[in-house]
């Protein structure tokens, strides 16, 4: 593609400073957090550049529309689905520089800060003032606009639902450089169509978030952890659907396999407190005070027992619970640093068929004689099978993803559940049954994006 990209225009908007042209400053802005053999490749042509502010963004925005040329919009980098990742000649518009918590109100529970605010930074505001953010993305280096875009998940949703469950205001540069202030500090609002929430996960598709309004929950004082160890994967995983059948809640039910969680601890210099089995599970409970957190993981620990548990190791103590959690949350950097990894998979089914889907798996292993190290939010019918690099080398790596996604869809499933389409899944959307929820995609692309400047090429197919 032929692009043109004026650097002194782009100066005049930003300041000189804030224009970066030299490959060598940009190396660490050429990838996401997506590994293995799917890593997308970065194009040449790439100007960085880093605005202060929405208007600044707009004024970029105009120009990209008069000159015709592609912007993409990078958060925190932390994304798994190459989403930010300038693999075409364009302006990457990092919004590192819009960096401020604005204000923080007891009286609304609200938080307002800037999209580039880091979401580590976010949460410790929020527990500075007793209040509690609770989606959990693995990296906090991620930023609070980032977690908006691509309404990220992780281990809480089972208790409280993900980013879009907070998200109650937005500041929006559209495309075409209008800046929009969508829904507020408000927890009614019924004004036509709710566009604020058409804006979370749209993965910088229809519009650059500049700023987010965050509805806060309040911090419970009390958590504690138990961990279940299985001889069987399936056994373990078989577990979570029967915790919430018993009208339990936990904060969150995380499957890992036991070598990965070794592997893991050691990367991070810990070590994994259980010995037994071939899997864990472990449930994560907090509340008002030890009685009802005690008593909430005294049912389930009878679950995980009448399941057939070998083991159940109760983490009273924060560090106890801090190695098990970092240990599943760290995974995916150790499997990165190991370079093991054919591509980290991100597939949700209902909650109810995690274990159907996990069954499915283990015939696939079988078909193509292999091990998918996996983890997840088992609870959420959320997992990320990590089929190994060694498939890639023998050429069936696609195949076997494509017989999980396969069975992901028959259970009625979707090929992400949090790390969205990225640019590295847009080959797999044809296994979606339905092709026209696409091409609506596409229509409100069109409505927002007429010239197709923003993030192009990505999240929707062409
Ligand atoms: C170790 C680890 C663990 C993780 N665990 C989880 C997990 O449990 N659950 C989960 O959901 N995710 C998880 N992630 C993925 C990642 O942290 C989230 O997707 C996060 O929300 C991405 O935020 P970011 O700011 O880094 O976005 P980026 O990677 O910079 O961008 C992601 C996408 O959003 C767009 N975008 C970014 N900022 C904006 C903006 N302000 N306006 C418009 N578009 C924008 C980008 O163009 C891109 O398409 C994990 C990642 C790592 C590395």
């Amino acid at each position: 593609m032929d692009v043109k990209m004026d650097v002194k225009k782009l100066q005049n908007i930003v300041g000189g400073d804030w224009v970066v042209t030299k490959a060598e400053q940009m190396v660490d802005y050429m990838q996401d957090a997506v590994m293995g053999a799917v890593i997308p490749k970065p194009a040449k042509n790439v100007i960085l550049v880093k605005p202060a502010n929405a208007q600044e963004i707009s004024e970029i925005l105009k120009l990209a529309n008069k000159e015709k040329f592609p912007v993409i919009v990078r958060g925190g980098g932390s994304g798994m689905a190459g989403g930010a990742v300038p693999n075409i000649d364009c302006v990457l518009l990092s919004l590192e520089r819009l960096n401020k918590i604005e204000e923080i109100s007891k009286e609304d529970l609200m938080l307002t800060a800037e999209a580039g605010v880091p979401y580590g930074e976010m949460v410790d505001k929020a527990l500075e003032y007793g209040m509690f953010f609770a989606p959990r993305p693995g990296d906090l280096g991620a930023h609070c606009g980032g977690i908006v875009a691509t309404n990220a998940g992780g281990a809480r949703a089972v208790k409280y639902g993900v980013t879009r469950a907070f998200v109650k205001g937005l500041e929006v540069v559209t495309p075409t450089g209008e800046i929009l202030h969508l829904g507020g500090k408000l927890l009614k609002y019924s004004m036509g169509l709710d566009l604020t929430h058409l804006f979370v996960g749209s993965k910088g598709v229809l519009g650059v978030i500049t700023k987010v309004i965050f509805r806060l929950a309040l911090k419970m004082p009390f958590s504690s952890l138990i961990l279940a160890s299985y001889d069987e994967r399936l056994d373990a995983m078989k577990v979570a659907p029967h915790v919430t059948e018993a009208m339990i809640i936990p904060l969150a039910g995380e499957y890992i396999d036991h070598d990965l969680a070794v592997d893991s601890a050691k990367y991070l210099g810990i070590e994994w407190p259980a010995k037994k089995g071939k899997a864990h599970i472990f449930f994560v409970s907090e509340g008002e005070n030890e009685d009802v957190v005690y008593a909430e993981l005294e049912k389930i620990s009878k679950i995980c027992e009448e399941h057939g548990a070998l083991d159940i190791v109760m983490a009273e103590r924060r560090e106890e619970q801090d190695v098990i959690m970092k240990s599943r949350g760290e995974t995916g950097s150790m499997q990165k640093a190991a370079g093991n990894i054919g591509d980290f998979m991100d597939v949700a089914v209902p909650p109810s068929r995690v274990a159907d889907l996990f069954e499915g798996m283990l015939e696939i292993e079988k078909k193509y004689n292999t091990w998918i190290p996996t983890c997840g939010h088992a609870i959420d019918g959320n997992l990320h099978p990590t089929p190994l690099k060694e498939l890639a080398d023998r050429g069936v790596l696609e195949d076997c993803k494509t017989d999980i996604y396969k069975k992901t869809v028959e259970l009625g499933g979707v090929l992400t559940g949090e790390h969205g389409i990225g640019t590295i899944r847009l080959h797999n959307t044809p296994l979606w049954p339905e092709p026209q929820i696409w091409e609506l995609m596409r229509g409100i692309k069109k409505v927002f994006d007429p010239n197709n400047i923003l993030n192009p090429h990505r999240e929707i197919p062409d």
